[in-house]
């Protein structure tokens, strides 16, 4: 029986404001959407909190036994500056100033978003779809759309019509907005825009031509809105209505608002059933922030290279961080609070190498399956990771009772123990033990520096055959031998 018939999750649903027992449109499947980077610079960290929140969620879902689909765009072009729908495209600004092709601006960042990914663990998402992949479909979209009555052309650039929208439904349901109030509180315009009401928004942009980015559509050669292509993209592999959707907090207005009516003005429907929003990451009291510079990137967290922090920390220590609070929670990155979480990441760590050395004996002085259950409740309430870890926690100061000789525990509970302790540290949590990744490069410099001395002694005894072999064997598998005035080096390719 998969785990998820005995756990029942219970969802922050932003739409509704509620905690909701999550019910899967298809039983046994999830389809899960999460807003990409627009890949226009490096990664914060904050992106990365986003990311590594709903990396959580998916390893739980998977966990429980859901098969999940699980799709995370990258955002390659339609994202203007100031998240809005005059100025320049973001990519196409980067290429500008660096002087090289916009696909080459999407390469670079792309490949680094990756390289940071895998640092922290991630795992994959099962597509990773990009907007400039998906130009048909925004099309398509925005023709159907159009014949609904929900959007207009103007000199080539197509328009949403939000007050008309708002007359059959309700826009700003998710962000809690009327738009009576954004009518008062947004400027008229200025008679440069093409648009009925300020708060129409774009789903097609005609193309000046100094735009590098541009294809050809139905209203002559233009680019999509940038809110346009996760309508486009989260259907397209998940269906007109799926189950999780999610994003940082910033990206509720406009961008999840306008996701909604989009939907329902193109297919007739509300697209997700749970809208899910992380909170902010700040950086010593303030929001971290491409727009504002308040940013430290995950290179320069991970190297110590950087003006905030007293050294430097590892990735583990990092997820473990985030960990510690709740995905819904604003969290403050300080060089106390990473320093804190590393104490506590290590005897994390400990607790689990002694678990795999103590036996079991006799009964056991904690009940096991009930500690079990509470990891599972924490999960199952929210994505609850830091009263897991208070559970883990528990389990720690019972293991090493067990090492001290004060506890007991017998052979099914130890078995019950370590499988649970595996499952959500290494699993759910996506911790890796850097101590243990450490020691195995150790162990290699170790084996390594044998065979240098072995080398010595063949050339000592005038055995150059063997030297040459020792030398040669270890070049094919990427060690290279260095022989300087002071002895013999090695690096590693
Ligand atoms: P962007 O590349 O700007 O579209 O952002 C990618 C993701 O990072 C979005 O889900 C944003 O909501 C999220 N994000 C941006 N800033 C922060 C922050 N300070 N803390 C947490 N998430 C953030
Ligand atoms: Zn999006």
């Amino acid at each position: 029986m998969p785990l998820y018939q005995s756990n029942q999750i219970k969802i922050y649903n932003s739409l509704t404001g509620k905690k909701e027992v999550f019910q899967p449109i298809n039983e046994g499947y999830v389809g899960m959407y999460v807003c990409g980077p627009t890949v226009y610079s490096y990664v914060h960290l904050g992106n990365v909190r986003t990311f590594m929140s709903f990396d959580m969620v998916f390893r739980y879902l998977k966990h429980l036994g859901y098969k999940v689909r699980y799709v995370r765009n990258i955002t390659d072009a339609g994202h203007l500056e100031n998240d809005e729908d005059a100025g320049e495209d973001k990519v196409a600004k980067k290429a500008r100033l660096e002087q090289i092709e916009p696909m080459e601006v999407v390469q670079k960042y792309t490949v680094d978003f990756h390289n940071v990914l895998n640092n922290f663990n991630f795992l994959p998402p099962s597509i990773e779809p990009t907007a400039t992949g998906h130009i048909i479909e925004q099309i398509e979209l925005i023709s159907k759309i159009i014949e609904n009555g929900f959007a207009y052309e103007v000199n080539g650039s197509v328009y949403f019509d939000v007050h008309t929208f708002n007359k059959t439904s309700s826009y700003g349901k998710l962000s809690k907005r009327v738009l009576e109030d954004l009518i008062h509180n947004t400027r008229t315009l200025d008679g440069q825009s093409d648009k009925k009401n300020p708060q129409d928004f774009a789903l097609w942009k005609k193309a000046e031509p100094q735009h590098i980015m541009r294809w050809p559509s139905p209203w002559g050669d233009g680019f999509p809105g940038w809110h346009l292509e996760c309508t486009a993209m989260s259907t397209k592999y998940l269906g007109d209505k799926f189950d999780i959707h999610g994003g940082g907090m910033d990206l509720k207005f406009p961008h999840h608002e306008c996701e909604i009516a989009q939907n329902e003005a193109a297919k007739g429907c509300s697209p997700v059933n749970y809208w899910m929003h992380a909170n902010m990451l700040e950086l010593n009291g303030a929001r971290m922030s491409k727009s504002t510079g308040n940013t430290v990137n995950p290179h320069e967290l991970l190297s110590g290279e950087n003006n905030f922090f007293s050294k430097a920390f590892t990735p583990g220590v990092v997820r473990f961080f985030n960990a510690q609070s709740s995905y819904r929670s604003v969290l403050d990155l300080t060089n106390d609070g990473l320093l804190a979480s590393e104490k506590g990441f290590y005897r994390l760590m400990d607790g689990i190498k002694v678990l795999k050395s103590i036996n079991a004996s006799g009964n056991s002085s904690l009940n096991v399956s009930e500690w079990r259950q509470k990891c599972y409740d924490a999960m199952n309430d929210d994505f609850n990771s830091p009263i897991l870890i208070s559970h883990l926690f528990e389990a720690v100061k019972y293991i090493n009772q067990i090492k001290e000789g004060k506890a007991s525990i017998s052979a099914d509970d130890l078995k019950t123990l370590k499988n649970t302790m595996n499952a959500f540290v290494f699993e759910v949590l996506g911790l890796e033990n850097d101590e243990e990744t450490n020691s195995s490069s150790d162990k290699l410099a170790g084996a390594v520096e044998v065979l240098i001395k072995l080398r010595q002694e063949a050339r000592a005894n005038k055995d150059f055959a063997l030297s040459d072999k020792i030398r040669d064997e270890l070049a094919t598998v990427g060690i290279v031998l260095k022989d300087g005035k002071d002895g013999t080096t090695f690096s590693i390719n």
